[in-house]
C-alpha cells in the first residue's frame, strides 16, 4: 500500500513541446505531404509524358540484348530520379536538421552517405529487377504471384545482409567500448533468455544528436545495436531499459512478425497492380510510349502504383509496430521493473528529438510507428503489475531464478 501510495507520487511528468519542436512538427508535416506528393508525381510524370517510353527504346537500341538494356534504362532512370528527389532529400536530411541544432553531420559526409547510397540503392534494383521482368514477360498472367513469392524470397535476403553488410557502408559498427556497461547488458540478455547475445555499438554520433537502438538481422545475423549517442546521454539503468526494450523484439519474434505482414501485402499490392496496369495498358499505351508490360519502360507505372499503394497501407503497418513497440516497453519494463527510469527516458526524448508528446490523431494514423512519447512515459508511469500482485505477461521468457526478482 506505501509503496503504491509512493509510485502514485513519484510519477513522471509528460513536458511540454517548446516553441521550437511545434514548430519542427508542424513543418515536419508540411514537408511529409511534399515528399509524397513528389514520390507520386514523378514516375506519374516520366510515364504519362512519355519520357520513360523513349528512355526505353533508346536503351532497347543502344543494349545489344535485354538484359544490358535493362541496365542502360536503370542508370538514366536512377539518375534523373535521384537529381529530382536532390533538392527535398538535401533540405530535408541535412539544412534542416541543423537549422535545428539535430545534427553533427559535415556537408562533405552527407554528400558521401548520399553517394554510397544511391549507390546501394542502384546495385539493390539491378540485382533484383531482371527478375521480375522476367516473370511478367514469362507469365503475364501469374506473374504478380510468382513475383510476390520472389520479393518474399528478397525480403529475408535484405533482412539477413542489413546489419553485417549495409550498416557497416555507413556507418563503423563494432563491440560496446564501455566493457562494464557491455556485460551488464549481457546479464540483462541472459535473463531475457538470449545466450551468446550480440550487442554493437554504432557511431552515429558523426551524424546525428538523436539517440536510438534496434535489433536487426535474421538467424545467425540477428544483432542488437545501439547508437553511441544514446549510450552518451543516458544513465546505466536507462541503457538497460532501452536494451531491455530491444530483448523484448528479439525474443517476442518482431522481426519475423513484419516479414510475415509484409508477405501477405505483397500478394495483395502485387494483385492490385496486376489488375490496374492491365486495365491501363489498352487505353493508354500510345501516350506510355511502350506496347507490353514486360518492356523495362514500364517501370515508373509499377513505381508509382508501388508508392501508392505503400501510402495506402502505411496506417496499418504502424498498427503493427505500435503494437510491438508497445508489447517491447512492456518486455523492458518487466524484466528490469523501473519504471520511473523508463518513463524519464521517454520524458527527455522529448527534448532531445524535438517531438510534440501529444500528436493529433491524424498524425498518429499517417506517421506514428511508435507509440506518442506522451502515451509511453504514461504507460510506463503507470503499468507495474507486481505491485497488485498480478503476473508478468512476459514471465515465462525471464529465467526461473529471476522470475518475481524484486528491486
Ligand atoms: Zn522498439
Amino acid at each position: 500500500m506505501i509503496e503504491l501510495f509512493i509510485q502514485m507520487f513519484s510519477q513522471v511528468e509528460v513536458p511540454e513541446a517548446s516553441a521550437q519542436a511545434m514548430n519542427y512538427y508542424q513543418s515536419g508535416n508540411f514537408l511529409w505531404i511534399i515528399h509524397w506528393v513528389w514520390t507520386l508525381v514523378i514516375p506519374l510524370l516520366l510515364l504519362v509524358s512519355g519520357l520513360s517510353g523513349k528512355l526505353g527504346a533508346l536503351a532497347t537500341r543502344w543494349g545489344k540484348n535485354w538484359f544490358i538494356s535493362i541496365l542502360i534504362y536503370l542508370v538514366f532512370f536512377i539518375g534523373l530520379y535521384q537529381l529530382l528527389n536532390l533538392p527535398i532529400d538535401f533540405y530535408v536530411n541535412y539544412i534542416r536538421e541543423h537549422d535545428y541544432g539535430l545534427s553533427n553531420q559535415s556537408f562533405g559526409r552527407w554528400l558521401d552517405q548520399y553517394g554510397k547510397m544511391t549507390l546501394v540503392f542502384f546495385l539493390s534494383v539491378a540485382t533484383f529487377i531482371w527478375v521480375f521482368y522476367l516473370l511478367l514477360k514469362k507469365s503475364p498472367k501469374r506473374w504478380w504471384f510468382y513475383s510476390s513469392l520472389v520479393s518474399i524470397g528478397i525480403t529475408f535476403i535484405m533482412a539477413f545482409i542489413y546489419p553485417i553488410w549495409i550498416v557497416p557502408l555507413f556507418n563503423k559498427v563494432g563491440p560496446l567500448k564501455d566493457k562494464q556497461l557491455e556485460k551488464s547488458i549481457l546479464e540483462l540478455a541472459s535473463r531475457a533468455g538470449i545466450e551468446n547475445g550480440r550487442v554493437f555499438e554504432v557511431d552515429k554520433s558523426k551524424d546525428t544528436k538523436m539517440g536510438n537502438a534496434y535489433v536487426a538481422g535474421l538467424g545467425g545475423s540477428q544483432q542488437i545495436v545501439i547508437w553511441d549517442t544514446s549510450i552518451k546521454a543516458n544513465s546505466k539503468e536507462g541503457l538497460l531499459f532501452i536494451m531491455g526494450h530491444e530483448m523484448g523484439h528479439y525474443v517476442l519474434h518482431h522481426v519475423w512478425l513484419q516479414i510475415g505482414f509484409f508477405s501477405v501485402l505483397f500478394f495483395i499490392i502485387t494483385y492490385l497492380i496486376h489488375k490496374i496496369a492491365h486495365f491501363l495498358l489498352p487505353r493508354y499505351h500510345e501516350r506510355f510510349g511502350f506496347q507490353h508490360l514486360y518492356e523495362i519502360a514500364s517501370l515508373p507505372l509499377f513505381l508509382f502504383l508501388v508508392n501508392f499503394f505503400y501510402l495506402l497501407s502505411t496506417p496499418i503497418y504502424f498498427c503493427l509496430t505500435r503494437y510491438t513497440e508497445r508489447e517491447a516497453d512492456r518486455f523492458g519494463i518487466e524484466i528490469t521493473q523501473n519504471n520511473k527510469v523508463a518513463a524519464q527516458l521517454f520524458a527527455d526524448a522529448v527534448g532531445e528529438h524535438l517531438a510534440n508528446p501529444r500528436p493529433g490523431n491524424l498524425y498518429k494514423i499517417c506517421r506514428s510507428s511508435h507509440p506518442s512519447l506522451g502515451d509511453r512515459v504514461d504507460f510506463c508511469n503507470s503499468y507495474c503489475p507486481w505491485e497488485v500482485g498480478q503476473p508478468l505477461k512476459y514471465g515465462e521468457y525471464f529465467k526461473e531464478e529471476e522470475n518475481g526478482l524484486s528491486k
